[in-house]
């Protein structure tokens, strides 16, 4: 049935087919949170659902609920969830996006979006994402899952806090956090939690703020009030902190510290034939659509086309960043 704006209100969760044609959402991060968040939505019908994640599926992401599979093992999550949504409901069209989101790449990863949903593992990315939400004057929906509490705040400022007024920066951002281990038990929940609240903006409903608690041993979901913090520099002051991009590649510790994501910043293709054949002498190496990898232990180095590696086994950015000089250059 129509409602005001000409979308067609659909249940959410309920598998109905292009409930909400036209409609564009987000997700940056796609670890237990994002992933039910994308299964969600899917079944929700939103027009375009993008699906952005640094990472590749590893064995441990197999142990919670999740759209991964075994064969999925070592490909990029994007893609991996991108293949597992698409005949869930093929009414909606999946973009996956196989990228590092930080100040130089965010105005690309959230152009044209009507909302983005947080499903990242760590604050950085959601400082960066909170000023450029601000910016473009798109809805963020904040969501996190640890232990066993969980955390959802519609925040669309003015009317709502920002995420700066939620959770001032610490003096250590940046720094490596543990990995959300998103307790199996909260971590569905907050997905679902986030997807209802991305499908009630969507339908033409108003994003009213607060923070919601959902904790592992209550069934209710707990609200608290919370209010913009006076003078903040984000929403208020429209400083831009972490909006500014540092000259130079953007290397990340990845959660859990034994992995380092590192985005040269070029603006070229690499064609990742002939890197899978200019590696071959060098150790075992994988080609697939996404990525070549190459093994040398105690490095695994994963390149994508736009140049940005993962190096796992490397344990500072700049072990990763000699390595990347020494076999991709640059
Ligand atoms: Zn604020």
């Amino acid at each position: 049935m129509p409602v005001e704006g000409g979308v067609h209100r659909t249940e959410p969760g309920m598998g109905e087919a292009a409930g909400l044609p036209g409609t564009h959402v987000t997700i940056v991060g796609l670890g237990a949170v994002g992933a039910i968040a994308a299964e969600q939505l899917t079944m929700g019908g939103v027009g375009c659902l993008r699906l952005v994640d640094r990472d590749l599926v590893e064995r441990r992401n197999l142990e919670r609920p999740s759209l991964y599979e075994m064969a999925n093992i070592g490909a990029p999550k994007a893609t991996a969830a991108e293949a597992r949504l698409r005949p869930v409901n093929p009414e909606v069209r999946v973009e996956a996006r196989v990228k590092d989101l930080h100040a130089g790449t965010v105005s690309e990863l959230v152009a044209n979006t009507d909302i983005v949903v947080d499903g990242t593992d760590n604050l950085a990315t959601r400082y960066v994402l909170n000023e450029a939400c601000i910016q473009q004057r798109i809805p963020f929906l904040y969501g996190a899952a640890s232990d066993a509490l969980g955390m959802v705040s519609p925040l669309s400022p003015p009317r709502t806090p920002c995420f700066r007024c939620l959770l001032p920066p610490p003096s250590d951002v940046g720094r490596v956090e543990p990995c959300a281990t998103g307790d199996a038990r909260v971590a569905p929940r907050v997905g679902q939690l986030l997807a209802s609240h991305a499908l009630h903006f969507l339908e033409g409903g108003t994003l009213h703020g607060g923070l919601y608690l959902v904790r592992a041993e209550v069934s209710e979901v707990e609200r608290l009030e919370v209010s913009p913090r006076a003078g903040c520099l984000a929403c208020q002051q429209r400083a831009q902190e972490f909006l500014v991009r540092p000259e130079g590649p953007t290397v990340v510790q990845l959660c859990g510290g034994n992995a380092v994501s590192l985005d040269p910043g070029w603006r070229r293709t690499i064609r990742l034939a002939d890197l899978a054949a200019r590696l071959a002498p060098f150790g075992r190496v994988r080609l697939t659509p996404y990525l070549v990898s190459l093994e040398v232990p105690p490095y695994d180095l994963s390149v994508f086309p736009d140049g940005r590696a993962i190096v796992r086994g490397a344990r500072s950015p700049q072990a990763a960043q000699a390595l990347y000089r020494r076999y991709v250059g640059r």
